[in-house]
């Protein structure tokens, strides 16, 4: 072993999680290095947040071509063109690739382009065959899309698939009810493409207020997107000329599609890891076991983000990883995430928030009597001006005498820029009078945060 390949900190994987705590661990001046195969900045950057944005924008931007033709404006309807528009998000990607690499080369990170796999508790191979030494290990593997065992599944793509589409495909089947189905499926349906959603369950977005998930089905459902509830997918069979169709439970077969996405969940990517080889434990359902402290049963061992089982959320990697490196080398020996009251926004159309407790959660935790819930539904005032159905919902979730508010949930336009200021309200165990006490700004969809009664 040399000055070549010991470590202070080895971080396996160059995603949200394993860059954040890379950076964060060199800025406290321990000597790093970072295994990353892909490209720098993991699923978010590369086939997640970022692409999923950049189209949600291209989406929005669509729809908001078709509210000024009703306002007036004299405008040529053209659709899309999707290379343009890809040519544009990929080249933001790019200088996202650019200033991590710049950022690595700065922070005196060795950044090595290999796969990396535990030989011992303390030693790391690369795919190239050499050996690093390093005092601590994080692992930041991320996950990777799951399809259903299900005969055919090779004919049905996955969420990655969809940054490679060049061209919207005609008619589309995404199979799952959870936010990656409902933010694809919303983006095509809005950019032209006829979407079907197949949901094993009976409603959009479990672990989202009921309520809202079913208002926003019934505004996808306007603009023409289709979903089947309690649909058990048996199969999937080729219909010729590149389509498939879709074949229950029962037998049932559905009309041919030119493209079938699976939005079936993720699992996480410890495949040829070796951590057998180190005996680090992962949980039942296959994800590295880490405490409130983000450390494994190995003492020198550590995960972050999506390899974990804590919300699959790219600030959540982030903000875990970061305070783990605080505790580590930065003197902070009480520094950890707290998961509690973490916000998280579903780009839908319109897109859909939540922060903190859902009214069946609280119920479920206070007892109805200790419960109030505040609806406020209105139509935004853009909508209302080109007299578009689209209507928003919000609805606060009090307990207590003092009515603290314990969740807030917004369906509607802007719902994704409101909520992160009421987050840190809420966490700071605000009460509904303190909303009551703060001065509106109108004319806005934000006030009736303010103003529900
Ligand atoms: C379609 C989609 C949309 C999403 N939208 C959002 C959103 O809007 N907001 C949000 O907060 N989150 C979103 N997410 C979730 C977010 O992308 C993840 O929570 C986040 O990327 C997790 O970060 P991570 O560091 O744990 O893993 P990742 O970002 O997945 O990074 C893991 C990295 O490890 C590498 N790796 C794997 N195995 C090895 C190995 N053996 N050796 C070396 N490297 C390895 C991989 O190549 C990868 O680059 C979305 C996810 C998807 C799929």
């Amino acid at each position: 072993m040399n000055a070549q390949t010991e470590f202070d900190l080895i971080v396996i994987g160059g995603g949200s999680g394993g860059l954040a705590g890379a950076f964060r661990a060199a800025a406290h001046g321990a000597r790093v290095a970072l295994l990353e195969p892909a490209e720098l900045g993991g699923t978010c950057v590369n086939v997640g947040c970022v692409p999923k944005k950049a189209m949600w924008l291209a989406a929005d931007t669509a729809q908001r071509i078709a509210l000024a033709a009703q306002l007036g404006f004299e405008l040529e309807s053209r659709p899309l063109d999707w290379r343009e528009f890809i040519v544009h998000r990929q080249r933001y990607i790019a200088g996202i690739h650019a200033s991590y690499r710049k950022r690595l080369d700065e922070s005196g990170i060795v950044w090595m382009p290999c796969r990396g796999r535990l030989v011992d508790a303390h030693t790391v191979e690369n795919s190239d065959g050499a050996r690093l030494r390093g005092e601590r290990i994080l692992l930041a593997t991320g996950g990777r899309p799951r399809r259903p065992p299900v005969p055919g599944a090779e004919l049905g793509l996955v969420s990655d698939d969809f940054f490679q589409l060049c061209d919207p495909p005609a008619r589309v089947a995404l199979i799952g009810g959870g936010y990656i189905a409902v933010e694809l499926g919303g983006v095509l349906q809005a950019l032209g493409s006829q979407v079907e959603l197949f949901v094993r369950g009976n409603r959009l977005l479990e672990g989202f207020d009921h309520e809202l998930a079913a208002d926003l089905l019934e505004d996808n459902r306007q603009h023409g997107l289709r979903a089947h509830f309690g649909h058990a997918l048996a199969e999937l069979q080729p219909a010729g000329a590149g389509k498939v169709v879709l074949v229950d439970a029962h037998g049932e077969r559905s009309e041919p599609f030119d493209r079938v996405f699976f939005a079936t969940g993720r699992v996480p990517s410890t495949a040829s890891l070796g951590l057998e080889n180190a005996g680090v434990a992962l949980d039942e359902r296959g994800f590295v076991q880490v405490d409130e402290w983000q450390d494994t049963n190995v003492a020198n061992i550590h995960a972050v983000g999506d390899v974990t089982a804590g919300p699959a959320l790219t600030p959540v990697a982030i903000a875990a990883a970061r305070r783990l490196m605080d505790r580590l080398y930065g003197g902070k020996p009480d520094s950890r995430l707290e998961f509690r009251d973490i916000a998280t926004v579903v780009f839908s159309h319109p897109p859909i928030g939540k922060v903190g407790m859902t009214e069946q959660e609280a119920r479920a935790r206070f007892g109805d009597a200790a419960v109030r819930v505040y609806r406020a539904r209105f139509r935004p005032m853009l909508h209302a001006l080109a007299d578009s159905p689209q209507r928003s919902l919000f609805k606060l979730v009090c307990a207590g005498d003092e009515e603290r508010v314990v969740g807030l949930h917004l369906l509607g336009e802007g719902a994704d820029e409101i909520l992160q200021g009421f987050a840190v309200a809420i966490r700071r165990g605000i009460t509904r009078r303190d909303l009551e006490d703060t001065v509106a700004i109108h004319p806005t969809s934000a006030e009736e945060v303010v103003l529900m009664r």
